[in-house]
């Protein structure tokens, strides 16, 4: 499957979930539908600490329908750490980092291998 994009509700769901989550993370896995990231299963539970996302993915089954992941930096570093690029391989292809303070741009998406990706917002 191709992604073509992902939708911009789910843009603004992702946002608001590390807003309410702040200063905790969030983490969750995202599914396309018909080429479109457009629903997310958020992971049970509350995780505390930066950079402790990826611990929680583990405990996660995988699915092959799967686009990728979302999670929230609450210090606003748009990046991956370590941790996330260890991560990233084994939870689909489209990954998402979240930032404070969780305005429309303070997101950032990235491909498997950790590097920085274009993808299309579609309405
Ligand atoms: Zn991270």
């Amino acid at each position: 499957m191709i992604i073509r994009g992902i939708k911009k509700e789910l843009i603004r769901l992702l946002l608001e979930l590390g807003k309410n989550s702040h200063p905790n993370e969030f983490a969750a896995l995202l599914k396309e539908d018909e080429g479109v990231i457009s629903e997310l299963n958020l992971l049970p539970g509350t995780i505390t600490g930066s950079s402790s996302a990826s611990i929680f993915f583990d405990m996660m089954p995988l699915d092959t329908h799967l686009a990728g992941s979302a999670h929230s930096h609450p210090n606003g570093v748009c990046r991956p750490s370590d941790a996330d690029i260890n991560f990233f391989p084994r939870a689909g292809r489209y990954h998402f980092i979240i930032g404070a303070p969780y305005r429309e741009n303070d997101w950032r998406c990235f491909t498997a291998d950790g590097e920085p990706c274009e993808l299309a917002v579609i309405e």
